[in-house]
């Protein structure tokens, strides 16, 4: 279904001209969402090429964990958080499929799929799901999944009640509410698989490292970690 808004974008295309998505210079050319400038200047963490990395030794501490990678590095009011704001917030979808694309042809020769069984997007909450029309990280999935063609599984990790409220809970407590948000529908489906886990940012894992916890129930899984963005 077209959204209105995404329509409306589309018609005012025909007056005003595209914009770079970080820095709202005009494009010219060939130029899609960003400029050559901010292309050429994303801040990249080439974290893909180095096992030892911060984004897996996050997450390694807690959890086990194959292997991880985040593409590039986020900064307030950075490319990243740009990017990141443009499809989550704005709801910029062909901009997060391409993101996704763009994200994977960088990565795609290191061989980091390698063994890669399915990929699997961080759930949202249903009901924010449909507030919100979209799963980000769905979106990114799918743009990944064009490039590489590993199949995308969404039916298997789920997210079980919404987030109560935080503000008045301890950090422990709130630690402990994270980590029993996630479930496994019939985890015998993903027995022996190796299953590449995606999310926009990581920043302390905590999401992460539940949705991990709940997948470790399936026997002889692996998992790894794929993100846009690090904080
Ligand atoms: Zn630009």
């Amino acid at each position: 279904m077209i959204k209105p808004k995404h329509w409306l974008r589309d018609f005012l295309g025909l007056f005003y001209p595209q914009i770079c998505i970080t820095c709202s210079e005009a494009l010219i050319g060939r130029e899609v969402f960003f400029c050559a400038d901010c292309l050429q200047n994303l801040p990249k963490t080439n974290y893909h090429l180095q096992a030892d990395n911060a984004a897996y030794n996050q997450l390694a501490g807690k959890v086990p964990v194959q292997k991880a990678a985040a593409w590039l590095y986020y900064n307030k009011g950075g490319k990243a958080q740009q990017t990141i704001a443009e499809i989550k917030y704005r709801g910029n979808i062909a901009f997060g499929k391409w993101i996704g694309r763009s994200l994977a042809q960088d990565i795609q020769a290191s061989g980091f799929f390698d063994e890669i069984n399915c990929l699997i997007p961080i759930p949202l909450h249903p009901k924010k799901r449909w507030q919100r029309g979209f799963n980000q990280t769905e979106i990114l999935a799918q743009g990944i999944s064009e490039i590489i063609g590993i199949p995308i599984d969404c039916s298997h990790l789920y997210r079980g009640k919404a987030n109560e409220t935080q503000t008045k809970k301890s950090l422990y407590e709130r630690w402990r509410n994270t980590q029993n948000l996630f479930q496994v529908r019939n985890p015998d489906d993903l027995k022996n698989q190796h299953i590449l886990l995606i999310d926009d940012v990581l920043t302390t894992g905590s999401t992460l490292e539940a949705c991990i916890r709940a997948l470790l129930q399936c026997t002889g899984i692996r998992v790894s970690v794929l993100t846009v963005a690090i904080a």
